[in-house]
């Protein structure tokens, strides 16, 4: 996967969604990369295949290394859609 392709993916900045109210206590999301939870503010990136989120720094180097999502091992790159056919045109000019 190249750097474009991971840039295409749709990132945001971590905000922390603290409703207050609510029974149960649901622990943060964390960045699977490198096991640290989100902090507000920092730049996140979501794999569209599986809604799986992970710090932007982190993901993007897995990514360039392994396109499949570090959670659940889906394919990361949304372009894969659809398959282009190129026609090939090879003339061959034997010259003897
Ligand atoms: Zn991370
Ligand atoms: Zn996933």
């Amino acid at each position: 996967m190249s750097q474009d392709d991971i840039e295409k993916l749709p990132c945001f900045d971590f905000t922390a969604k603290e409703k207050g109210t609510g029974t149960g206590t649901s622990p943060p999301p964390d960045c699977a990369v490198c096991l640290e939870n989100f902090r507000v503010g920092e730049k996140c990136r979501l794999l569209p295949s599986c809604n799986h989120s992970f710090h932007a720094e982190c993901v993007d180097l897995w990514l360039l290394r392994t396109p499949i999502c570090p959670i659940c091992r889906a394919a990361a790159d949304i372009m894969r859609s659809g398959s282009l056919h190129e026609e090939e045109s090879s003339s061959l000019v034997k010259v003897g």
